[in-house]
């Protein structure tokens, strides 16, 4: 079926909602955002480890420059850009866009998780000093800030030689403040090089688990073998990222890939604040050492397994049904018609709550805080700052729903009434 010529256009400036505060949110959060990255990086090693603190401890210029974080993240990028053009994996095909095609897109980055982890062995087998990534956080994190303003401002620039219906829907609303900071270009492309689907998942995810593994080598280079809490964190953060990559093609069906447009808000999460303050647990480990015991470990790892339990097959089930509602596995499950002619699931584990992947998600974010113990906030920075944004994305998706669904959307609200914890919210 051909498309419309307005479904092939982007939303004009004035219809367009804009989210995430608008145009004061798009000034206020590329500034707060960076500067809380490098705090909340200095509070974690500090004695008092106080987010409280005033004055608050922020680094100073010298502590943020080392030529070898340069080396180290571009040549990272470099590494991870190979790794995605080697001819291994499948190649699948992403949502039709609005000109109703479909790119393809290579479903690698499980290879590249594995073949680093491999090169990072070597690595150490030949004695590099991989705890000294403690020590290059702050450059290293000046760094991929430095390069996802300078990303975003290239992916800025360059939207405006895309065709109009490769704009994202709520990206091109004329404010340059605002469509920089939200992403004017849906899935820009370098050849068939895709730079939101690579960032996604890649360097940024990838690197999360190195700089863990580092926090991890300096912990048992202090003291002489790492800590119960810190092999539970790096073991949790590794099997979410491994989980990640594993169900890769999962990512072609998300807001992300989409819906959202590829500018600084993607970027600088994907680049910066993924890798930066999701394990800082382990960076708060390594100059906070607690003392875990076995019942307490056992606990940690129970709801750790249940957070993921219910995070993997909910997503799984949802995903296997958009994909063949006809499956064994999802065929009995009850659902109601929209409109739009998709099926929405009632029964099962999206009759449960409306976002059972996101009460998963958030039970192991809480796990993973656990092995620090309760004397610090800073090592619950990663569950509460994950509990508003999942609160604030359910509600960008219910919009979105919403206005996809209509009346349909209405109806499963009322037969699931609470969105991500049961019997509360
Ligand atoms: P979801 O996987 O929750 O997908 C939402 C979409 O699912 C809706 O837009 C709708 O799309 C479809 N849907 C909703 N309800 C139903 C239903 N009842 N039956 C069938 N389809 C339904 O999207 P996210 O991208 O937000 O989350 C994916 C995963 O990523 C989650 O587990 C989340 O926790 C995780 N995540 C992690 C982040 C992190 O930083 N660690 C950040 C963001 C997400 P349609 O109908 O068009 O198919």
């Amino acid at each position: 079926m051909r498309p419309s010529s307005q479904a092939l256009k982007p939303k004009s400036s004035h219809d367009t909602e804009r989210e995430f505060g608008g145009t004061l949110g798009a000034i206020c959060i590329p500034i707060f955002l960076p500067v809380t990255v490098l705090f909340l990086i200095c509070v974690s090693r500090s004695p008092e480890a106080s987010v409280l603190q005033w004055p608050p401890s922020l680094p100073s210029t010298d502590q943020l420059w080392d030529p070898l974080a340069v080396v180290l993240l571009l040549g990272w990028i470099a590494l991870h850009t190979l790794l995605y053009l080697m001819p291994l994996g499948k190649v699948s095909e992403g949502l039709a866009l609005r000109d109703g095609k479909r790119l393809k897109y290579p479903i690698n980055g499980f290879h590249g998780l594995c073949i680093s982890g491999v090169l990072l062995m070597l690595l150490l087998g030949l004695g590099a000093p991989l705890g000294y990534l403690f020590e290059l956080m702050l450059p290293l994190a000046a760094c991929a800030i430095a390069v996802s303003f300078l990303f975003s401002v290239y992916l800025y620039i360059r939207s405006f030689w895309a065709p109009s219906h490769a704009l994202a829907l709520g990206g091109n609303t004329g404010n340059p403040l605002y469509d920089f900071f939200i992403g004017r270009e849906l899935n820009p492309r370098i050849g068939n090089f895709d730079l939101k689907y690579f960032c996604e998942l890649r360097p940024g995810l990838i690197g999360w688990v190195v700089i863990n593994l580092g926090m991890l080598m300096k912990e048992a280079e202090l003291r002489g073998s790492p800590s119960l809490g810190m092999i539970l964190v790096n073991s949790f953060q590794l099997l979410y990222v491994g989980d990640a990559l594993w169900n890769e093609e999962a990512v072609l069906t998300t807001m992300d890939i989409v819906h959202d447009g590829f500018g600084f808000m993607l970027v600088f999460g994907d680049l910066a604040w993924v890798p930066f303050t999701y394990g800082l647990q382990a960076a708060f480990l390594v100059v906070h050492p607690q003392a875990l015991s076995a019942l307490g470990a056992t606990a940690i790892i129970g709801l750790n397994g249940i957070g993921y339990y219910i995070f993997r097959k909910s997503n799984s089930q949802k995903n296997q049904f958009r994909r063949d509602p006809t499956h064994p596995s999802v065929a009995r499950l009850e659902t109601i018609a929209t409109a739009t002619g998709k099926r929405l699931l009632v029964s099962g584990w999206w009759g449960l709550v409306r976002h059972p992947n996101y009460l998963g998600d958030l039970l192991m974010a809480l796990a993973w805080s656990l092995p620090c113990g309760f004397s610090h906030l800073l090592p619950y920075f990663y569950v509460i700052y994950f509990t508003v944004l999942l609160i604030h994305r359910e509600a960008r998706d219910e919009r979105q729903c919403r206005a996809k669904y209509g009346v349909a959307w209405d109806t499963y609200c009322r037969r699931v009434p609470y969105r991500i914890f049961p019997y509360i919210y």
